[in-house]
C-alpha cells in the first residue's frame, strides 16, 4: 500500500510523536500498515494490547492499550472487545485468556515465548511441591498456563515482596526467576525457595557495564529491573517493574537516565518524556521482536493464531492470577489502614508518657491471648511494630487461620522498649479485631450439614476496615461476597421497588451486564417464578421461610447458584444449609463479631 494523503493525514501526527525514534524511511513502510491495522481492529471491533517493550510503531501506533504484564490481564478482563490481540509474547497471550475466556485471544507470532516462562513446566512445580509439602508456591506471571494452574498466587515484579508476605508463611516457593528470587529475598524475611530460570536480555546486565556507564555520564540516574542480576541492582540507583521504572521517570524526570532493561522500553518511554535525555543500553528481547506491524495484520486480517487453553487448566490457572489482583487492593489498602491507626493513636504529640521512661532498653515480649479463638492479623500486628522501628524483630509463634487456646503465646519480639510500648495498642487492636471474625465465622462454618455449601460475608462492615475484616472471615473457613458495589451486580428488593418490574429489569440488566455476575435478589417464590429461566447468575433468596426457601432451591438449582440470607443465626443455620442452598451470607460475622482479648506481657 502506497502512502497516500488519506494514510498521511491519519499517521502523521502518530510520526509527530515518535519521530525522535523512529527514522523516516522506516515510517514510509510503517505508516501504511498503522493505517490498515487501526482500521480493521475497529470494523472487527478487535482491542490491540501491547507489552511496553514493543516497538515505538506498535506501542504507540496502533495500541489501544500499553502496558506491563500485569495491566495488560487486568485490561484483558475488562475489554468489550470480541477479539483480543496481544502484542507481546506467548504466555501474556494466555494470561489474557485466562482473564477473559470468552474472548478470541490471537498472537501474531506463536514462537514469540520467554526464556523465563520456558525454564520451568507444570511437571516440575509438582515435583518441588511433593519435595516441600504445604510450602505455597508463588509463580511470577512470566509462566505458562500451566505452570499457573499449579500455583498458589502469581505476581509481577511489582508485587513480587508484597505477594510473598501476604501469605503468612515462613517458607514460600517462588518461581521461576532466580534474580526476582534474590531480589525478594533482600526485602522480605520470608525464607524463599527458588528455580533457576533467568530473562534472556536481563541478565545480559553486568555491574562493570553500569559503572562504566555511570563514569561516562557524571551525574545519570541509573534504573533497574529486577530481573537483573543483584550486583547490577546494587549498582544502580533505584529499582522497579517496568511500569514502576515508567513512572520513576515520569515522577522525577531526571537530565539523564538510564533503563537497565529493554531497548524498547527506553523509546517508549522516551516519547512520553521528550525533556528527559535517555542512554539506551541496547539489549534486545528475541521474543518481543517477533512481533511486527505485518504479522499483526495477517492475524488480523486471518482471525489466525488463537491461544486455546483447555476449560479445566483454565479454572485453575486464573484463579491464581485473580488472586494476585486481590491482594493488591488489600496491601495498598491495608498499608493505609495501619498508618491511619498507628496516627489516632499518636496524634498530634506522641507518645507522651513513655517519653519519661529513663532507659530506652531492648526488650523482650510476648503476645498472649486471653481466649480460645481462631487467630488472625499476625502479620498487621508484625507491620505496626515495624513501622514503628525497623529494627524490631516479630518472631510468630503460630499462623493465621490456626485454632488456639487461651494463655498461647502467638507472638515473641524484641526490640527497643519505647517503640514495643508507642506500637501495642494498635497491633493487639487489630489482631482482636481480626481473630473476632475469624472466630466467629468459623463458628457457622462448623454448624452447617451441607458441606458443599459455602458461608460468605456481606458488605455490612466497619466503614474503612472492610478489607481487614473480609480478610478474617478467610481465615475463619468463609468466603467473601463481592467487595464493593463495582465487583457484581446484585439487584436487590430496592432496585425491584423502584424499578417497578423485576422481569424487565432483569432482562435489561443481562442486556448491558458488560461481563459482570449478575445476582438476583427475591423475598417470595412469585418474584422467583417472574424471572426463573432468564439468563443470569445466581439467586438470593431472602429472608424466606425454611419451607419456601427449600421450593425455591428446588426450583432453581438446576439453572442457578442459590444463596440464601437474613436472619441467619447460630440457632438456625444448621437448618437454612440442609435446604440444599449452596451459599449462605451472613451480616453478623463482620458487623457483631466479638473481640478476642490479648495482652502484651514484657
Ligand atoms: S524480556 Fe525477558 S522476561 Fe520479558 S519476554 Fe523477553 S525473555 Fe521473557
Amino acid at each position: 500500500m502506497e502512502l497516500n494523503t488519506e494514510i498521511k493525514v491519519s499517521t502523521d501526527p502518530i510520526f509527530n510523536k515518535i519521530s525522535k525514534v523512529v527514522p523516516e524511511i522506516e515510517w514510509k513502510i510503517h505508516a501504511p500498515l498503522i493505517y490498515k491495522i487501526n482500521k480493521l481492529k475497529k470494523e472487527k471491533n478487535a482491542v490491540i494490547l501491547a507489552h511496553n517493550y514493543q516497538t515505538p510503531e506498535i506501542y504507540h501506533g496502533i495500541a489501544d492499550f500499553a502496558a506491563d504484564s500485569l495491566a495488560l490481564a487486568i485490561e484483558a478482563s475488562k475489554t468489550k472487545a470480541d477479539i483480543i490481540i496481544m502484542c507481546g509474547v506467548h504466555f501474556m497471550a494466555e494470561t489474557a485468556k485466562l482473564m477473559s475466556p470468552q474472548k478470541k485471544v490471537l498472537l501474531p507470532d506463536m514462537s514469540a515465548g520467554c526464556s523465563l516462562s520456558s525454564s520451568i513446566t507444570g511437571k516440575d512445580v509438582r515435583l518441588l511441591k511433593k519435595k516441600y509439602p504445604g510450602v505455597p508456591v508463588v509463580s511470577y506471571i512470566n509462566t505458562s498456563a500451566e505452570v499457573k494452574a499449579e500455583t498458589d498466587v502469581c505476581c509481577t515484579s511489582a508485587n513480587a515482596v508484597k505477594v510473598v508476605e501476604s501469605l503468612g508463611a515462613k517458607k514460600v516457593i517462588f518461581l521461576p526467576d532466580k534474580y526476582l528470587a534474590k531480589y525478594v529475598t533482600k526485602n522480605t524475611d520470608v525464607e524463599i525457595i527458588s528455580w533457576k530460570g533467568t530473562c534472556v536480555v536481563h541478565e545480559q546486565f553486568t555491574e562493570k557495564e553500569i559503572n562504566e556507564i555511570k563514569e561516562q555520564n557524571p551525574g545519570i540516574i541509573v534504573i533497574a529491573h529486577p530481573e537483573c542480576p543483584p550486583d547490577v541492582i546494587n549498582a544502580a540507583d533505584f529499582a522497579g517493574s517496568t511500569s514502576g521504572m515508567s513512572e520513576y521517570v515520569k515522577k522525577n524526570q531526571p537530565k539523564k537516565v538510564m533503563m537497565v532493561t529493554e531497548c524498547s522500553m527506553s523509546d517508549n518511554v522516551q516519547v512520553e518524556n521528550p525533556k528527559v535525555q535517555f542512554i539506551k543500553p541496547c539489549n534486545l528481547c528475541p521474543y518481543m521482536k517477533k512481533i511486527t506491524l505485518p504479522k499483526i495484520l495477517d492475524c488480523l486480517e486471518n482471525e489466525s493464531n488463537e491461544i486455546i487453553i483447555p476449560g479445566n487448566l483454565i479454572k485453575k490457572a486464573k484463579l491464581s492470577v485473580e488472586k494476585m489482583t486481590l491482594i493488591g487492593r488489600w496491601s495498598s489498602n491495608v498499608i493505609d489502614i495501619l498508618k491511619q491507626a498507628i496516627l489516632e493513636d499518636l496524634r498530634p504529640s506522641g507518645d507522651v508518657t513513655s517519653k519519661h521512661i529513663k532507659n530506652n532498653k531492648l526488650i523482650k515480649a510476648k503476645i498472649i491471648s486471653n481466649e480460645n479463638c481462631i487467630i488472625g492479623g499476625l502479620s498487621l500486628a508484625k507491620k505496626v511494630f515495624k513501622f514503628s522501628d525497623k529494627k524490631i524483630i516479630f518472631k510468630l509463634k503460630t499462623k493465621d487461620g490456626r485454632k488456639i487456646n487461651k494463655g498461647k503465646v502467638v507472638a515473641i519480639i524484641y526490640g527497643k522498649s519505647k517503640a514495643i510500648l508507642k506500637s501495642e495498642r494498635v497491633a493487639l487492636n487489630f489482631l482482636s479485631l481480626v481473630s473476632g471474625v475469624a472466630t466467629i465465622t468459623n463458628k457457622f462454618v462448623k454448624k452447617i450439614n451441607n458441606k458443599s455449601c459455602k458461608i460468605l460475608c456481606t458488605r455490612k462492615t466497619t466503614p474503612n476496615l472492610r478489607t481487614i475484616q473480609k480478610y478474617g472471615v478467610k481465615l475463619g473457613g468463609g468466603h467473601n461476597h463481592r467487595f464493593n458495589l463495582s465487583d457484581e451486580i446484585l439487584i436487590k428488593d430496592n432496585h425491584i421497588a423502584i424499578d417497578g418490574n423485576i422481569n424487565q429489569l432483569v432482562k435489561r440488566t443481562i442486556k448491558n451486564k458488560k461481563g459482570k455476575k449478575i445476582t438476583v435478589e427475591v423475598d417470595n417464590l412469585n418474584q422467583l417464578k417472574k424471572i426463573i429461566g432468564l439468563k443470569f447468575d445466581r439467586i438470593l433468596f431472602d429472608n424466606m421461610n425454611l419451607k419456601n426457601l427449600k421450593k425455591g432451591v428446588k426450583l432453581s438449582s438446576k439453572l442457578y447458584e442459590t444463596e440464601a440470607s437474613g436472619g441467619v443465626t447460630l440457632k438456625n443455620i444448621k437448618k437454612i444449609s440442609s435446604t440444599g442452598v449452596k451459599r449462605i451470607s451472613i451480616g453478623t460475622i463482620t458487623h457483631s463479631a466479638p473481640a478476642i482479648n490479648f495482652k502484651l506481657e514484657i
